[in-house]
């Protein structure tokens, strides 16, 4: 340890991006190509309006906005419903999820394999209405929680998979991690060694933790032995903290477990409301 470091920043390290988020569920704002902005992960609505107000407070407009999802679990997409109708904003999901619109069920792990990533909770400061929200979203979105079936209320405008670009922000490219779910990808920009890796990869502690939360082992192996290939100076999490630094070095594989001593008391000492 000790070799990356945490921030609660709302921007984040001296990148371009700004994150909103709500207790774990992070949602990230890229400053993308002429003009254009991208939306990653809108899982909330609260998420997705406090990125909607930080584009209008750096007088960004809203005009030419993307929004996308790293994968298609309900606490990373629900809020882009709102991105489309009250900004515009065109949404793009992975490609795996075409195959899930056209009659594929995604698998999904049990609530055993879900508590696995529980001591990271407690990192962000514990909102209840976040729960609240998550419930509202009552299947219709997305898939996991109640749903086994991908659900999507509109005609994406389009599909982003292995060696594509983000739409806006061509700078930064998709690679296709599975593992947490078959239909899982991360944005990597080579120009900062950014990572923007969805729940590919979590942190725990100022630690990067490859997700314990798994459909696929074998999967989740070649997931994380290829990205700690990859040069990432700064680690952009779909939940706890962004670290940046030697992120590898103390990174924790899928495989471990560590202790999650404390935890309810530590997310009471952190209520947020
Ligand atoms: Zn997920």
């Amino acid at each position: 340890m000790g070799k990356s470091r945490t921030t609660d920043d709302t921007r984040i390290f001296d990148l371009p991006i700004h994150r909103s988020s709500r207790w774990i569920f992070n949602c990230y704002v890229i400053e993308g190509d002429a003009g254009e902005s991208v939306i990653i992960d809108p899982g909330l609505a609260s998420t997705a309006e406090g990125a909607l107000r930080h584009l209008r407070s750096v007088g960004r407009g809203v005009d030419q906005l993307h929004s996308i999802c790293t994968h298609g679990h309900v606490d990373h997409l629900n809020g882009m419903p709102i991105l489309r109708d009250s900004a515009g904003a065109r949404s793009y999901l992975p490609a795996r999820c075409e195959r899930y619109l056209k009659g594929e069920s995604p698998r999904t792990f049990g609530h055993k394999v879900a508590m696995r990533f529980f001591p990271m909770v407690a990192q962000q400061p514990f909102a209840l209405s976040t729960l609240g929200e998550l419930a509202r979203a009552d299947g219709s979105i997305g898939f996991g929680g109640s749903s086994h079936e991908f659900q999507f209320p509109y005609a994406p405008d389009g599909f982003v998979g292995e060696g594509g670009s983000l739409p806006g922000a061509s700078r930064w490219k998709v690679l296709e991690v599975p593992g947490h779910s078959d239909d899982s990808i991360c944005f990597y920009d080579s120009v900062t060694c950014t990572l923007i890796s969805g729940d590919a990869v979590l942190t725990h502690n100022g630690r990067a933790w490859f997700n314990p939360e798994i459909v696929d082992s074998k999967a989740s192996a070649e997931t994380e032995e290829r990205l700690r290939a990859l040069d990432v100076r700064h680690l952009l999490p779909g939940h706890g903290l962004p670290i940046s630094g030697r992120v590898w070095d103390d990174a924790m594989s899928f495989r471990e477990r560590p202790k999650a001593r404390g935890l309810v008391a530590r997310c009471l000492r952190r209520i947020s409301g």
